[in-house]
């Protein structure tokens, strides 16, 4: 898989994972499991090393998508885009060659692998 590609679906991950840990009904579930996550810190410390390896540019785009739709990859299942449905060229569904690249989805811009 593309390096860059991987590290972003690295981060959107953890990106989840910090929005998890932050909501108050998960912290409650966990006291009452006995668990208690002192892991935000160390989630950050992850996060920014991730971004540090990510080009500018790709994280920007990254950043904006997040805002936007909430998430910024999306799989491509059957040849079709499942940010927005939208079915892909055939140019772009060879799964052999989409995840060796960064793509971007035409219609949603969202980033894309293949599955
Ligand atoms: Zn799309």
């Amino acid at each position: 898989m593309n390096e860059v590609l991987q590290k972003l679906v690295m981060l959107q991950d953890l990106d989840y994972l910090i929005v998890e840990v932050k909501s108050k009904d998960v912290k409650k579930v966990q006291k009452k499991m006995g668990l208690e996550i002192k892991g935000d810190e160390k989630l950050h410390d992850a996060k920014k090393a991730l971004e540090e390896a990510i080009p500018p540019r790709v994280l920007s785009r990254y950043h904006k998508l997040m805002e936007r739709f909430g998430r910024a990859i999306a799989p491509v299942v059957d040849s079709k885009c499942m940010g927005c449905y939208m079915t892909l060229p055939k140019r772009l569904s060879v799964k052999e060659l989409g995840n060796k690249e960064l793509r971007q989805c035409e219609r949603c811009g969202m980033y894309l692998y293949w599955v």
